[in-house]
């Protein structure tokens, strides 16, 4: 028989023998592939970690929460597991997800929708779409937890549960063996209860300066360099820190409660004695649209495999050829909110649409780009180092903006605008409200920038609120230690 051990919120722990099933129905944070679970004991250099199921692992299969991959198995597995295995990491088990990374609930799952255990007498989103990987860490079930993060999938997990949920700079953590939904905005994100747990495996380990020759995304060792010297090696301390608080992120759509937390948290930081001040970010407005077009384009592009003859299991009808080989596996095999973005891909990239969506989008992310490096102190160190050319300097509006009077250190605003939403709520909810809830996260995303989300606890709520910091390119180190200082 197996025994799972769960920790209970309150750190009470808790043992069921032979309760996977009983565990796995309540919660359904975790896959119920055979053997996922597994009773390890703790030694100081191991750490149970789970594994979001867009990511390839060794023996256990990675089917995305998608019925088109069946019970697939990879040959391979990714590199991040590789690399936290060496580390000690014994995995526990494949987390539920929203399809191929495509939601912001945990609700667009072949295994169904993952429960908040926040919940009390109805059930709670578990934010997505690495919902079941921050529900594993909550209940501690796992120590980290690995999920993916492309528009904003850890970070609002870890709001919705009351764990830290972190996204690396676009790069850093090697993607070989994650199944890509948009390539150019998905990183391997880390959940855990604090940010120095997160800062220990990928700072301490000096994960962070591991190339992947694997991953053509994965940043070369000389820029890795180059990047450690630009970026500031001293942590902060609450006295020499300046935070940002975006203005354009107060939309009357906040949730007073979570604009209460976020004035308080401000506050705190600065009865602490760091400097707030208000910053503009401008094209914020314009963010989730150009997102919502850039990242079901780079999807309908990747999930093209997905045919029933490269990948995929085939429909029903095992006879059919060509075409409606096609059609058969992959209307039974995908999900509605898949097959709505592969249509708006498809749309998008299309020859009549192309220059009115796509190309615009990939302007208004550049814009969004911009608006983060005018307002961060630091350089960002991907550019080249400015040559002073004073006759250019008029010219260069980019160069002129930069003199603005405020450069910060972070940026501080909520991760999500409001508190999770009741499971039931969902079922009537468009999936353009859903798209709303990502409006604080995509901006990183779309600018490759790191971020986290910190729990913060409102006195009269039982739920909590996500607090997120945001920095300049490679400034990871430093945003974990300043999000450890928010706990
Ligand atoms: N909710 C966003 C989407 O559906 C982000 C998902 C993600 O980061 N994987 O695209």
């Amino acid at each position: 028989s197996i025994t799972v051990v769960i920790r209970s919120p309150a750190g009470l722990r808790r043992s069921f023998a032979s309760s996977r099933a009983v565990h796995l129905s309540a919660c359904n944070h975790f896959v119920s592939h055979d053997d996922t679970i597994i009773n390890k004991t703790e030694t100081d250099t191991h750490f149970r970690l789970a594994v979001k199921d867009n990511i390839a692992t060794a023996g256990l299969p990675t089917q995305c929460a998608s019925a088109i991959l069946g019970a697939h198995a990879s040959p391979f597995e990714a590199t991040i597991v590789k690399q936290l295995r060496a580390r000690g990491a014994d995995i526990v088990g494949k987390t539920n997800m929203d399809e191929f990374g495509m939601g912001s609930y945990s609700t667009n799952s072949v295994h169904g929708a993952v429960s908040n255990p926040l919940s009390e007498d109805e059930r709670l989103s578990a934010g997505g779409s690495s919902g079941g990987s921050a529900v594993a860490v909550q209940l501690g079930d796992a120590d980290i937890a690995l999920g993916t993060d492309t528009g904003g999938s850890v970070r609002l997990p870890a709001a919705y549960t009351g764990v830290v949920g972190y996204k690396p700079s676009y790069g850093m953590l090697s993607r070989f063996g994650v199944v890509p939904y948009a390539n150019s905005l998905d990183t391997v994100g880390i959940l855990a209860r604090d940010a120095s747990a997160i800062s220990n495996i990928v700072f301490s380990t000096g994960l962070h300066m591991e190339h992947d020759p694997s991953d053509p995304t994965s940043l070369s060792r000389a820029a890795r360099q180059r990047c450690d010297r630009a970026s500031q090696s001293q942590l902060p301390s609450l006295h020499n820190v300046t935070i940002g608080i975006p203005t354009e992120y107060n939309i009357q759509e906040l949730e007073p409660a979570v604009r209460e937390a976020w004035a308080a948290t401000a506050a705190s930081l600065e009865a602490q004695g760091a400097r707030i001040v208000p910053v503009s970010l401008p094209s914020t407005k314009e963010a989730l649209c150009a997102y919502y077009v850039l990242a079901p384009a780079e999807a309908s592009s990747n999930l093209a495999k997905y045919d029933g003859v490269r990948y995929g299991v085939r429909g029903a009808d095992g006879d059919a050829t060509g075409d409606t080989l096609y059609s058969e596996a992959r209307g039974s095999g995908f999900g509605e909110e898949v097959k709505r973005r592969i249509l708006l891909g498809t749309y998008s990239l299309s020859s009549e649409a192309i220059d009115n969506y796509f190309i615009q989008a990939q302007k208004v992310r550049r814009r969004v780009q911009q608006d983060f490096d005018k307002v961060f102190g630091l350089e960002n160190p991907l550019y080249e180092p400015r040559q002073f050319d004073l006759s250019e300097m008029s010219a260069d509006l980019e160069l002129a903006d930069k003199r603005g009077p405020v450069q910060v250190d972070f940026l501080l605003c909520p991760t999500a605008p409001s508190f999770p939403s009741k499971l039931r709520d969902l079922e009537t909810k468009s999936s353009v409200d859903a798209y709303t809830n990502d409006v604080f996260t995509v901006p990183a995303s779309l600018a490759g920038l790191p971020a986290v989300s910190v729990p913060a606890w409102p006195e009269q709520s039982r739920l909590p609120v996500g607090m997120q910091l945001i920095a300049q390119y490679w400034d990871d180190q430093r945003l974990l230690f300043m999000a450890s200082k928010l706990q």
